[in-house]
Order: structure tokens, then C-alpha cells, then sequence
């Protein structure tokens, strides 16, 4: 099975089928079981339990899906919360609410982002249940943007590449990453990258598995990678430290070790799920 990241899973029925039929969209607006997500500091609000808040239909902005046959919505919040919110939110937020979560927040976030046509600089209309904007004046239909970021561990000899960038908290170490480019590969993309990075040539690159990153709208793409030698050419523009760490190393850091050379990324992000796969195979 390959393992699945925090924001992975089906979250809820997206209804596809029902975003481009306005009357059928506007009836269930009207549902006595119609629900919207209450935001908190420019996040999807949670309670104490790690769970979404809803309360009853007011701003039908963007129409998330069904859960269950009822329908749900969420409003189009004003800002975004800072990064601390960000992380005590994930710190807190139940795993199987996530995908939601992600949903709203990198839907939100589009349309306070991208108000104005893309083509002619009219202000756009949010349409199909706000998965998409039309310009009223060319016609051109922009869709919600996703930002493809490839993440990845580069193997040598039963050690793992994995840097620090200098605004981790101290002791952590993580696996290296970037955006992918157009007109480039997920291979490419990431043989790019730990070469740019670390100065690490590799073969053999792996796709293991993605996730939806909400900080506004990374897929981040999961990977490994085999590195040709050992020899490292650390791009300290990019990062502070990059080393190669033993499978005892990695296995301490993951078992929250006293003694263990480095700190391991949160369970939230797919470093980790990276790391915790590299060590069970
Ligand atoms: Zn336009």
C-alpha cells in the first residue's frame, strides 16, 4: 500500500455533476440541512476535538459538496491567518478532516487572490458553485490554480539526504524540495532540484505519493531518488545544512529519541511520510 499523507483521503462527495446546473444549485441552497464552515483567524475554525465547526447556511459562496446527501458550503473569508495560526491549527485538526480543510482554504484563498481576469484585467464572477471565475467581458473561465512542488529523498548507500533551511526551528532536518517548472517533469524537476540544492546527481526517481499543501495551493509531490555518490555541494542561498543520515539516525529522530542528531518534520507534513516509509521498507 503506499502510504497517505495528512490532507490525503476523500474528504467529501464533490458533486461535480451539480456545479453547472444553477437551479439545482440554488435548491439546495434552500435545504433545512444545508451547512457552512465557520472560519477563525482567516482558517476553517476547530473545535477542541480536532473537528470542523459548521453552522446553518448564511453566505453560500463557495459550494464545497455533500456529506452524507447534505449539501455544504463555506463563505469566502476576508484574509488569511498567519503562519502560527496555520501550524496550531495542523497541530490540532483531526486527519480525516483534513482533506476538507485543504479544500476550503486553497478555494478561499483563490478567489481573495485572483479577483480580476487573468486575460484582460476585468473583475471576474465566481460561477459553478465558485469552482471556477468568468470574465464578463472576454469570457475566459479561470479555475482554481495548483501549484505543483516536488519533495523528495535522495537515497546513497542506505543513508538519506535531507537539509535544514534556516528558518526551521533548531534541530530540525527535512527533505529537500521545490517548484516544479514549465515545461518540466516530475523526474526532472526533482533531479533539478538536488542538484541545485545539494549538488546531488541521481537516477532512478520514484514517485510515492502527493498532497494537498493549503499555504495557498501546493501539491506537493512526493518522491525518492538514488544518488550517484555521496559528495555534496550544499547551496547555502537555499539552505543551511544538508547532510546524509544512517537508518539508525532516521529511526531514533522518528522514535522522538533524546539522542537523536536531528529533529523530525510534524506528522502533518509528507516529509514525514516520506521518511517513516523510507524506514519500513
Ligand atoms: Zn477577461
Amino acid at each position: 500500500m503506499p502510504p497517505e499523507p495528512f490532507f490525503g483521503g476523500p474528504g467529501l462527495d464533490r458533486a461535480d455533476a451539480l456545479r453547472g446546473q444553477p437551479q439545482a444549485l440554488a435548491q439546495l441552497q434552500d435545504r433545512p440541512d444545508a451547512l457552512e464552515l465557520v472560519w477563525e483567524e482567516g482558517l476553517p475554525a476547530i473545535d477542541e476535538a480536532g473537528r470542523l465547526i459548521w453552522q446553518p447556511l448564511a453566505a453560500p459562496d463557495l459550494f464545497l459538496g455533500l456529506t452524507d446527501g447534505a449539501p455544504r458550503y463555506s463563505p469566502a473569508p476576508p484574509f488569511e491567518g498567519d503562519m502560527r495560526a496555520r501550524f496550531n491549527a495542523l497541530a490540532h485538526l483531526a486527519a480525516d478532516e483534513a482533506p476538507l480543510f485543504a479544500a476550503a482554504l486553497s478555494l478561499a484563498s483563490w478567489h481573495r487572490r485572483h479577483r480580476f481576469c487573468a486575460n484582460c484585467g476585468q473583475e471576474s464572477a465566481s460561477v459553478r458553485g465558485g469552482w471556477s471565475r468568468q470574465c464578463p467581458d472576454c469570457h475566459a473561465e479561470h479555475y482554481p490554480r495548483v501549484d505543483p512542488v516536488v519533495i523528495m529523498l535522495a537515497e546513497h548507500d542506505d543513508r538519506l539526504l535531507l537539509g535544514r533551511q534556516p528558518q526551521y526551528p533548531p534541530g530540525r532536518y527535512s527533505a529537500l524540495a521545490g517548484f516544479l517548472e514549465v515545461g518540466e517533469t516530475i523526474e526532472a524537476a526533482v533531479a533539478r532540484e538536488l542538484f541545485e540544492e545539494a549538488g546531488v546527481c541521481v537516477t532512478d526517481v520514484r514517485y510515492l505519493a502527493s498532497q494537498p499543501w493549503p499555504f495557498p495551493s501546493s501539491l506537493m509531490i512526493g518522491c525518492t531518488a538514488v544518488a550517484m555518490d555521496d559528495a555534496l555541494t550544499v547551496d547555502t542561498t537555499e539552505l543551511e545544512d544538508a547532510r546524509w543520515f544512517t537508518r539508525a539516525e532516521v529511526a531514533a529522530a522518528l522514535a522522538d529519541d533524546d539522542k537523536a542528531s536531528f529533529i523530525p518534520p510534524p506528522h502533518f507534513a509528507i516529509a514525514r511520510t516520506l521518511l517513516e516509509h523510507w524506514l519500513s521498507a
